[in-house]
């Protein structure tokens, strides 16, 4: 069956500078002769339809409709394949960044042969012509939707290939014990030595320990990629909404506008180091504000539950009171930076601190660091953003090289392999026969397969691509 040729619109649906509809499949070309008139060829149809573009050159001309009408005034591009996005011929028109103008040229390619395309068709399409694998493919999404420069160059380097390359290097390891095994099962009569059994284990452990890496590395991933969510909680007149207000001052740029985010679901944002941070349930915080009244510890416990990390506030200058110590229990076990505010109205502040540390620990349970800030003059920002971020990253230094995982689906296949790996340890130690190890090995070989699509089904491709936006 011949490839169908796909159009859409590939530039945001709104008012814009200019706006680009393009096309990818067999006749882009002969659509384009059909639908778009270059300058030299004088306003001639007939000259258009025999033109002889240059690859990945820009033509000024006028795009038409199918009654000749003029649509508007446009560039063209026309990239053959191999040597395109899609690895298909495609063509690109520019046109001014009117709807109108994208719908009349979108219609104008579909009169002339092409059909619409399918959400995510383009990248589906490269990653059909072998132009990226699963995993770059999920990354252009990410690229597109990342909220922060971290997520986004995250996702720039997960598109490279970095993520990729490390699973089919792991890949390459289970295929060499594989070998090893198959090359075990080949001689049944032998005895198989010890030292063969642990040379394996030592193996297959070593592979374990890269993919339970990568696995971990999934929470960071997911926070640089969807933003970190976090609460402030504390009693009234703590100083909240000033912490609250200390973290938004830093660095308002994208506080608002953020297309596609609701001023309902997600309050406030900052980027904290390029990461994205989204503050939640701040309408409590306000509230207490005006009210002077308990938040509540029903409050509290819900902020716990929505957000990644919460931020304790307690006042410095004050005695703790019941209500502080029945939130540094509800911190128990939790991921929190307790904040002790207001240092400038403190006279003794060793002591104070001394003190305060030691009431923490016992409610806690544990030691916990208190970052010591004074909210109303900004003071131990660079502090409390350094304990946010070493939050995010668990406090490691990331090599330039190491690969974060960010998407959900690679995180699941990765600890499927990783359960399989840890199945196939154990039957080694029992000394069980080798074709049963085989058998989880080539498990754990084919769900790593699944994050870079080689041994993805149907399914898993149309969920994938589902999720991305039409002309991508
Ligand atoms: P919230 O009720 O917890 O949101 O507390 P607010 O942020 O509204 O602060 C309560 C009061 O404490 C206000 O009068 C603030 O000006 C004051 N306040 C907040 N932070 C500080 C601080 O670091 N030092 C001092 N001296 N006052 C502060």
């Amino acid at each position: 069956m011949k490839e169908t040729t796909i159009a859409a619109i590939s530039t945001a649906y709104g008012e814009a500078g200019i706006g680009i509809v393009r096309m990818s499949g067999p006749d882009s070309l002969a659509v384009l002769r059909k639908v778009f008139v270059p300058h030299v060829c004088r306003k001639s149809r007939d000259a258009a339809a025999g033109f002889d573009y240059m690859p990945r050159h820009m033509y000024y001309g006028q795009a038409v409709a199918a009654d000749g009408s003029a649509i508007d005034e446009c560039l063209a591009v026309y990239m053959p394949g191999p040597y395109s996005y899609t690895g298909e011929d495609v063509v690109e028109l520019q046109c001014h960044g009117s709807v109108i103008s994208y719908k009349k040229i979108l219609s104008a390619f579909l009169d002339a042969g092409a059909v619409p395309a399918e959400r995510g068709e383009f990248t589906k399409r490269a990653f059909m012509k072998g132009k990226l694998d699963l995993a770059q493919a999920e990354a252009v999404i990410d690229l597109i939707k990342a909220r922060g420069t971290k997520g986004f160059e995250c996702a720039l380097d997960q598109y490279s290939g970095s993520l990729s390359e490390k699973v089919k290097s792991i890949r390459s390891g289970l295929m060499d014990v594989l070998v090893q095994l198959t090359v075990n099962m080949d001689y049944p009569d032998e005895d198989i030595e010890q030292v063969v059994y642990t040379d394996l284990l030592n193996r297959i452990s070593l592979i374990d320990d890269e993919i339970l890496k990568l696995k971990d590395s999934s929470n960071e991933g997911r926070i640089l990629k969807e933003g970190l969510k976090v609460a402030i909680v504390g009693k009234p007149n703590v100083g909240k909404s000033s912490v609250l207000n200390m973290l938004l001052g830093a660095d308002r740029s994208i506080v608002t506008d953020v297309p596609g985010t609701t001023r309902d679901t997600i309050e406030e944002q900052i980027a904290l180091r390029g990461i994205t941070v989204c503050f939640v349930d701040t309408a409590g915080i306000h509230e207490s504000d005006d009210k002077v009244e308990s938040i509540g510890i029903e409050r509290s416990k819900d902020a716990f539950n929505k957000a990644d990390l919460v931020l304790l506030v307690l006042d410095a200058s004050r005695e703790l009171e019941a209500e502080d110590r029945q939130l540094l229990e509800l911190s128990k076990g939790r991921p929190v930076i307790i904040i002790s505010n207001k240092q400038d109205l403190i006279d003794k502040p060793a002591e104070k601190e001394e003190k305060l540390a030691a009431a923490v620990e016992t409610l806690l349970g544990s030691k916990a660091d208190i970052v010591r800030i004074a909210a109303i003059r900004g003071e131990g920002l660079e502090l409390l953003e350094d304990k946010i971020e070493e939050f995010v990253t668990g406090g490691k230094v990331r090599r330039e090289d190491d690969v974060i995982v960010t998407n959900v689906r690679h995180a699941r296949l990765l600890e499927q392999a990783h359960a399989e790996l840890a199945q196939a340890a154990g039957m080694v130690k029992a000394g069980e026969a080798m074709d049963f190890v085989e058998v989880n090995i080539r498990s754990a070989f084919d769900f790593l397969g699944e994050i870079i699509g080689e041994t993805a089904g149907d399914e898993v491709l149309t969920e994938v691509f589902s999720r991305f936006c039409l002309g991508k």
